[in-house]
């Protein structure tokens, strides 16, 4: 698996501000469904001590771990953005495909692929790059709008050894006070981007923290882990609670019996480790003390994801993950009957199954942010968020409300409304298995390099946007091989090479974590990051991943290839036109119509000596799609 890399800053800022102006799009996803605010609407909310323009967040998990993938979220109107966890473990071999959203999602167990500096980088760069979108004005709102305020939620775990070492409390310290960092990045530059390099960007990215533990973590260990963070660093804390409060009994039940997910297995012991509903409550009651102490609030989560054995056999773990539609029934009750026991004014913060049609309700429970994953990993992708944005307003409307604090309105009318929510989950068809057993459907038809249905849902299911499509004009062309004979290169006729479509797929394999979920809404067999032409940024992470399909561009002219275990260099003449291909250690000339010119060492060749030269066009459509497409994102990144 090729490794996970982030793009620096100053390619990023290139790509968005190229691609824009060029498409009117950024990272392929076009302005119409970019967020810019609803006229009359006031849509904020405060979270801990700062504001935020929606209550609207990814999740904290695979949308929110490149800077792309949090720029996204953002220009689609998410305002609270949990960051990715992190932990010390920042070296695990995670097992792939590690996501299966085919229907009501699942996951494994661990899932940061980046090292601890490199996820610091890719937080701070995202976090410069919305500073800059807004002293643009890209989306038509002046800078300084109330409309830009956002907040960045840490992510951290999973025990208290960890969170105390020495490069995890250095992060920490790191993601609340990035001004050395920031300085860094500005000072990286380049001149056309000079206005930048002096902008005042608040330096204090993180100063909430949403605590991620074990399944199964002690009680003990939580508690003196949230301590700790307040203590010692000031954070804000939210504890990410799990299911299981609810208790096997209540749990199987509503899964099996009422929601009629017969398939999903329980593993009893699981409820028995994890926290248990009385000690959660004495445990925060005591933490919310201990905050006040400090002078940090204290909230909770609900939920994490419920842990369930492995039945699907798509990994494999001997557990898996559960989310989506049957969760959220869960986290709703879960919530419901914690808050009671805390308080009307206990702080939540909630995802499980979020979706455009429970949004609106889900915020109007007073809980903040409401954040979404599973959803965001169908069809459509990032731009999902706009469509609970203008669910939210439309509620509004309804029940005329111009600010979302009316429309929640007070602590005791939103836990009123939650009693009502909560009574009609059960029955409610939507998170029922029969409306959730459909997987995506598949043609049956196996993708090869170049065409397929152009249905472009690899692109916006991918969270790190790294499938990219690029133009190629449809043809039909003779294939010739030559044959050294007489004393020259005879061309031999070798069949047709057809392209039908004139747009093709390709993948950034550097921004590809092979999570599987472009596979999963394929409708042809393959995979598209497997299939497709996959590229890398430099010759380093090209070496060791290129396998059987690999390209990399060393500059505009010449791009390194490997197809079929067989590595070629091809070199672009924009004088003469001409093509050199350069095959171990023979080099062959064509012309713009690619017929052979010349062959070296010719002096030495033996009679009979056969060039294959299927891959050599193939190579060249590719080479010559991604140029004329540099406008576009995935080739703008190439150069
Ligand atoms: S390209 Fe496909 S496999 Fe790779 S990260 Fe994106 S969705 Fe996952
Ligand atoms: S590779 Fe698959 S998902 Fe992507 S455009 Fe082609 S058919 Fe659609």
């Amino acid at each position: 698996m090729a490794e996970l890399r982030g793009l620096d800053l100053s390619t990023h800022l290139k790509m968005i501000v190229n691609e824009f102006k060029a498409n009117k799009s950024i990272y392929s996803y076009p302005e119409k469904k970019f967020y810019t605010g609803f006229p009359g609407y006031d849509l904020s909310v405060d979270f801990h001590h700062k504001k935020a323009a929606t209550p609207l967040g990814p999740a904290s998990g695979p949308h929110t771990q490149l800077a792309q993938n949090i720029v996204l979220s953002y220009l689609h109107g998410a305002r609270i953005i949990e960051l990715k966890t992190i932990q010390i473990l920042d070296e695990l071999d995670i097992p792939r495909p590690c996501i299966d959203a085919r229907n009501v999602g699942y996951n494994v167990e661990w899932s940061q692929e980046l090292r601890l500096e490199e996820s610091y980088q890719e937080y701070v760069v995202a976090w410069m790059l919305i500073k800059f979108l807004e002293e643009m004005e890209l989306l038509g709102v002046p800078k300084g709008d109330p409309f830009y305020d956002m907040v960045f939620d840490v992510s951290a775990g999973y025990d208290l050894k960890g969170i105390q070492s020495p490069r995890v409390d250095k992060w920490l310290r790191d993601i609340r006070d990035a001004r050395e960092k920031i300085a860094e990045l500005q000072a990286g530059l380049p001149e056309e981007f000079e206005r930048f390099k002096n902008l005042e960007i608040d330096p204090h990215i993180g100063t909430t923290l949403t605590l991620s533990t074990f399944h199964g973590c002690p009680r003990d260990e939580i508690e003196s882990i949230v301590q700790h963070l307040m203590r010692e660093h000031g954070f804000h804390v939210i504890v990410k609670m799990n299911p299981t409060l609810l208790g096997y009994d209540f749990v199987r039940k509503t899964l099996n019996d009422d929601l009629g997910y017969e398939n999903v297995q329980l593993d009893p012991e699981a409820f028995k480790h994890d926290l248990q509903f009385d000690e959660a409550v004495a445990m925060m009651r005591r933490l919310l003390a201990f905050g006040a102490q400090h002078g940090c609030k204290l909230g909770a989560k609900f939920t994490n994801t419920l842990v369930v054995k492995n039945t699907e056999k798509v990994f494999t773990d001997e557990v898996q993950y559960l989310s989506g539609p049957p969760l959220h029934v869960l986290s709703i009750h879960s919530m419901h009957r914690f808050r009671q026991a805390m308080g009307e004014d206990f702080h939540i913060s909630f995802s499980a199954g979020i979706a455009k049609h429970n949004f609106a309700d889900t915020v109007s429970c007073n809980m903040k942010p409401v954040t979404v994953c599973t959803d965001l990993l169908k069809t459509g992708g990032y731009s999902r968020l706009f469509d609970y944005l203008a669910r939210l307003q439309s509620a509004m409307e309804e029940k005329k409300c111009t600010t979302l604090k009316d429309f929640v309105g007070s602590e005791a009318e939103a836990v009123h409304r939650t009693e009502a929510i909560v009574k009609n989950l059960i029955s409610n068809p939507v998170y029922h298995f029969d409306k959730n057993k459909k997987a995506p459907r598949k043609v049956g038809s196996h993708l090869e390099l170049f065409d397929c249905l152009s249905c472009d849902k690899c692109l916006t299911v991918c969270p790190n946007a790294a499938n990219f499509s690029f133009a190629v004009e449809p043809q039909e062309i003779e294939l010739f091989d030559y044959r050294f004979e007489e004393g020259r290169f005879k061309p031999k006729p070798n069949g047709m090479l057809k392209i039908g479509k004139a747009t093709q797929i390709a993948n950034l394999a550097d921004f590809c974590n092979e999570c599987g979920d472009c596979d999963t809404y394929c409708p042809e067999d393959g995979g598209p990051f497997v299939m497709k032409p996959r590229f890398f940024f430099s010759r380093e992470s090209y070496n060791p991943f290129k396998k059987n399909n690999g390209f990399y561009f060393i500059n505009e002219n010449e791009m390194i290839c490997q197809l079929a275990e067989q590595e070629y260099r091809l070199f672009y003449n924009e004088k003469s036109g001409e093509y050199t291909i350069h095959d171990k250690d023979a080099v062959y000339i064509f012309n713009e119509d690619f017929q052979l010119v010349s062959a070296k060492p010719d002096e030495s060749v033996p009679d009979c000596t056969q060039i294959n030269t299927a891959d050599y066009y193939r190579a060249r459509l590719i080479f010559n799609g991604i140029k004329t497409s540099r406008q576009r994102f995935g080739a703008n990144v190439l150069f």
